[in-house]
């Protein structure tokens, strides 16, 4: 059974959503302060979290950015006004997915399930085994979502993590940004290709001893990035 999280502190709103999510067989939680929903969203599993933008303490827009430091799963935002969707694809959180209020619980319902698919595709269901990755210095357990570089452990953040892993996982294939675009960020509607070139440089940065001249992640000039064994 799935986990969700929902951080609104509009009560009535917040049980509206869980009714309809436990008919569908969701297990909800819900956390009226932003600052107890940012710390059970940052310490407990959830598959998903539901998160509202006007919070008491700590709000929508700082949860988002904590919980995407270390957490890949999907996170819905919900306001009240269109300009702060704005605000958030401007900011670049990492959101998933926003909608506004008032919305119906059906369409929530129907976003929720579509995220979890995608997700569970993405890191796969079997939570149990780690599932390693390594090519010569670069060990990356998928599973922990960790890396290490000649033994030592480097952190990455939610979408690095993705496209190193990705990378790796399909080496010596030549993969143009716009594939890349679409394979990572697939369910986000903000960001543009040049989010890639930026990642691939702070990718480099933690795994080349050189990144003036790479040995994992190459660049093939007009055409994308190749991770070479
Ligand atoms: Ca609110």
């Amino acid at each position: 059974m799935s986990r969700i999280l929902i951080i609104e502190d509009e009560v009535a709103i917040a049980e509206l959503e869980k009714d309809y999510l436990e008919l569908s067989d969701f297990e909800v939680m819900i956390e009226s302060s932003g600052d107890v929903g940012l710390s059970r969203a940052l310490k407990e599993e959830f598959d998903l979290i539901i998160l509202d933008l006007m919070l008491p303490g700590t709000d929508g827009f700082e949860i988002c950015r904590q919980v995407r430091e270390i957490k890949n799963i999907p996170i819905l935002m919900v306001s009240a006004k269109r300009e702060d969707i704005d605000k958030i694809r401007g900011l670049g959180l990492g959101a998933d997915d926003y909608i506004t209020k008032p919305f119906s619980p059906s369409e929530l319902v129907a976003r929720v399930k579509a995220h979890l698919a995608s997700y569970q595709r993405l890191v796969g269901t079997d939570t149990h085994r780690n599932e390693w990755v390594e090519i010569r210095g670069i060990k990356i357990d998928k599973t922990a979502r960790r890396v290490y570089i000649n033994g030592v452990e480097k952190s990455f953040t939610t979408k690095e993590f993705d496209l190193l892993c990705f990378l790796a996982q399909n080496p010596n294939r030549v993969f143009s940004k716009e594939e890349l675009f679409r394979e990572i960020w697939e369910m986000e509607s903000v960001g543009d290709i040049a989010t890639v070139t930026v990642h691939i440089k702070k990718i480099r940065e933690k795994i080349e001893v050189d990144t003036a001249n790479p040995q994992y992640i190459e660049t093939i000039w007009g055409v994308g990035y190749r991770f070479k064994v």
